[in-house]
C-alpha cells in the first residue's frame, strides 16, 4: 500500500497508526536513489510517498534561507530560488526527479560539494515527525542563522535514510548566484595528469573553482555512442579523438572578465606544462550546460547497455588509478566493462561495472564484485559509500567498517528514535 500525505499532520497521523500496529514504514521521494533505500522489503510495510508535500514557503532576505516541503522536487526549488538570484547549494544530474527530502535522508552530495559543502553545512533546520507522530521543530522557522542552543539533532536526520524519522519540511542557506558561470572540457592522457591538473585548478582558479569532475575513456566511448542518437552535441565530444580521460572544470564566480582571464591562464598553463592535450573553454551558457550534459549522461549512457554493479567511493585522489586497473585486473576473465567517472575533487569515483546486454543481477559475480570493491576500499582507507547511502544493498558491510561500540551507539540511537523499529526497516543498519 502507497500512502500520500499532504500535510504534516497527516504524516503525523499515519506514524502514529503503524507506530502502534508495528506495520514498517518505507518513506519514498523521488525513487532516484541507487542503494534501494526508498524499495520496500517485506509485506508488513506502506510506503510514504512524500510528493504531496510540495509547498515551497519562500525565500528569505536578506538570509537567502529557503524555507519548503520536503517532496518538493530539486529543480523546482533550484528554478524558484533563480527568481531571487539565489542558488540552491546542492545540484546532480536526477534533479528534475529527486526530492530535496529524498536528497536530505542521503545526504547527497553532488557536483558542487567542494564549493559548497555538504547538506550538514548548508542545512538550518529541519521538520521531522517522529515514528510515534511527535512533531519536531529543529530550527525549522529561523529569523536567524546561528543557533547554538544544545544538541543538534537535525544532524541526525541527515544522511539517516528515513530510518529515525520522516523530515517533512527544510530551512536551506542558499547563497547568492555567481553572475558568471565558466567551464572548460580537457583531454588528459594519464591519471597522473588529471591529478596534476586538479592541484593546479586549485591553486590557479582559487576561490572560483565550483567544480571538477573526471571520466575515462570508457564511459566517454559508450556516452559518444549514445549521443548519436540522443544528444544536441551531434554526438561529438569536443576532442579529436576519445581522450583516456575527460575533465570537466567549472568556475562560479562575480565577475565575468576577471573570470574568464583566470580560466584562460588556467588552461594556457595546463597546456604549457603538459598535462592536457586538447580541450574547450564554453564560449556561453549553453556550452557550460552542454558539457554538463556529457557528465551527466554517464548514468544513464551505461544503463542502457546492460546490468550494470553500481560503486560509490571515496579514495585518496592519488590512488584513483591504481584502484581502477586492479578491479579491471580482477574482471580479466568475466564480460565486463569497467566505467569510471566521479567527482575527482572530492576524492568521489563512481565505478560502474557493465555487463553488456545483460538485464537481471548475476548473484555470483555480485558477490565477487562486492568482495574486490570492498577490500580494495578498506586497502586503502576510503569508504564504501561516498554520498549514495547505505540503503538496502550497502548495510550488510556495515559491521566491517565500524568498530563494535560505533556500532552499538549507532543501534542505540536507532532504538531511541524508533523503540518499535518501523521506520524504513532493513536499512542503514545491518538486518
Ligand atoms: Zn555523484
Amino acid at each position: 500500500m502507497i500512502v500520500r500525505p499532504k500535510t504534516t499532520l497527516e504524516v503525523s497521523n499515519i506514524l502514529k497508526y503503524c507506530h502502534h500496529r508495528n506495520i514498517g514504514v518505507v518513506p519514498q521521494g523521488g525513487n532516484t536513489g541507487l542503494v534501494g533505500g526508498s524499495v520496500s522489503k517485506e509485506s508488513n510495510e506502506i510506503i510514504l510517498s512524500l510528493e504531496g508535500l510540495s509547498t515551497i514557503y519562500g525565500l528569505d532576505l536578506p538570509t537567502g534561507i529557503l524555507r519548503a516541503q520536503s517532496g518538493c522536487i530539486l529543480e523546482d526549488l533550484h528554478t524558484y530560488a533563480a527568481g531571487y538570484d539565489y542558488l540552491v547549494p546542492l545540484d546532480l544530474g536526477s534533479k528534475g526527479t529527486c526530492q530535496i527530502g529524498g536528497n536530505l535522508s542521503t545526504n547527497a552530495g553532488g557536483s558542487y560539494y567542494y564549493r559548497y559543502g555538504s547538506l550538514h553545512a548548508t542545512t538550518v533546520g529541519l521538520e521531522v515527525v517522529l515514528p510515534d507522530g511527535t512533531i519536531l521543530n529543529l530550527g525549522y522557522d529561523p529569523s536567524h542563522l546561528k543557533d547554538n542552543t544544545g544538541y543538534h539533532l537535525k544532524h541526525l536526520f541527515i544522511g539517516a535514510e528515513g530510518t529515525l524519522g520522516i523530515i517533512t519540511g527544510v530551512a536551506l542557506l542558499c547563497p547568492r548566484r555567481p553572475s558568471y558561470r565558466g567551464a572548460t572540457l580537457l583531454a588528459c592522457h594519464s591519471y597522473e595528469q588529471v591529478y596534476e591538473t586538479l592541484a593546479l585548478a586549485k591553486s590557479q582558479l582559487g576561490e572560483i573553482l565550483a567544480a571538477f569532475e573526471f571520466m575515462d575513456k570508457a564511459v566517454l566511448t559508450i556516452v559518444t555512442d549514445r549521443m548519436k542518437t540522443t544528444s544536441p552535441l551531434d554526438g561529438t565530444l569536443p576532442f579529436s579523438t576519445i581522450p583516456n580521460y575527460a575533465i570537466l572544470v567549472e568556475t562560479h564566480g562575480s565577475s565575468e572578465e576577471h573570470d574568464q582571464i583566470k580560466l584562460q591562464q588556467f588552461v594556457e598553463t595546463a597546456f604549457e606544462q603538459g598535462l592536457v592535450r586538447d580541450g574547450t573553454i564554453a564560449q556561453n551558457l549553453r556550452q557550460v550546460q552542454d558539457f554538463w550534459k556529457i557528465r551527466e549522461s554517464c548514468n544513464p549512457s551505461v544503463a542502457s547497455r546492460g546490468y550494470v554493479y553500481k560503486y560509490d567511493v571515496s579514495l585518496p585522489i592519488q590512488q584513483f588509478e591504481h584502484f581502477i586497473q586492479d578491479i579491471q585486473t580482477q574482471l580479466e576473465e568475466e564480460d565486463a566493462i569497467s566505467t569510471n567517472w566521479g567527482h575527482v575533487i572530492d576524492g568521489n569515483l563512481h565505478l560502474n561495472v557493465i555487463i553488456p546486454g545483460q538485464k537481471e543481477r548475476d548473484d555470483n559475480l555480485y558477490y565477487k564484485l562486492e568482495d574486490i570493491v570492498i577490500r580494495g576500499v578498506m586497502n586503502i582507507g576510503g569508504s564504501i559509500s561516498a554520498e549514495h547511502g547505505l540503503g538496502q544493498y550497502k548495510n550488510i558491510h556495515l559491521a566491517k567498517i565500524k568498530d563494535v561500540a560505533t556500532l552499538k551507539m549507532m543501534q542505540q540511537v536507532k532504538n531511541l528514535f524508533d523503540p518499535h523499529g518501523i521506520m524504513n526497516p532493513g536499512k542503514v543498519l545491518p538486518p
